[in-house]
């Protein structure tokens, strides 16, 4: 069984995912520790609890999803995967950081691709992946079925969407995402979003202004 631990990090309130198993190895998902405590608070929380990162898995590359991947390959010598097509938006966020005024040096550099239909294994687990354009050209969801949750990273959120005007969005593609993929799912599955509170998926099929 797989259970999700969340933090929430930086400017920009991005939320942090850790996706950990009986074994106690786990996943980090979007690590967005800036400050130097932050990327300490992840790591007492892992101490704390003996976790064993195995890989860092990205929903997207956007800067505030990737401030502390590096921090956390150096740390525990870990692979960095995210779906090929946020290779431009990966390499795009050192020179926004900049634009930002954030302290950034270099994009991290992905060590694996994820794709859609090919399930990630962490031990005997299987988490679903799914293709979920629109905020950025290779935005993906994380997809767990016993669990009832799925990680949508900026696609969807409570009572809001994704922005679709940053470079490769699109509010149309981000829509047809959504309605494709998500909205197929169980109503009680909980959507772990990349920013704000964790909604369902019947919440926003009712209650959403932009999915109307
Ligand atoms: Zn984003």
């Amino acid at each position: 069984m797989l259970n999700v631990v969340f933090f929430t990090f930086n400017a920009f309130d991005e939320n942090t995912y850790l996706i950990v198993n009986d074994k106690k190895q786990c996943w980090i998902v979007d690590p967005g520790m800036y400050h130097p405590e932050e990327v300490q608070e992840m790591v007492d929380y892992i101490n704390s609890k003996q976790l064993q990162p195995q890989a860092i898995i990205n929903t997207h590359a956007h800067l505030d999803h990737i401030f502390g991947v590096q921090a956390m390959m150096d740390k525990y010598n870990i692979g960095f995967g995210l779906h090929e097509k946020e290779k431009s938006v990966l390499q795009m966020g050192a020179a926004s950081a900049v634009m930002f005024g954030f302290d950034f040096k270099e994009a991290p550099v992905p060590t694996f691709f994820i794709k859609e239909g090919e399930p990630l294994k962490l031990g005997d687990d299987t988490l679903d992946v799914w293709f979920t354009p629109g905020h950025s050209p290779g935005s993906i969801s994380f997809y767990y079925a016993p669990g009832n949750w799925v990680i949508s990273g900026d696609v969807l959120f409570s009572g809001s969407v994704g922005r679709t005007d940053l470079p490769g969005g699109s509010f149309e593609t981000l829509v047809n995402s959504i309605r494709t993929h998500l909205f197929t799912l169980p109503g009680n599955t909980q959507v772990l979003s990349g920013h704000g509170p964790a909604t369902h998926i019947d919440q926003e099929k009712k209650y959403n202004p932009f999915l109307k």
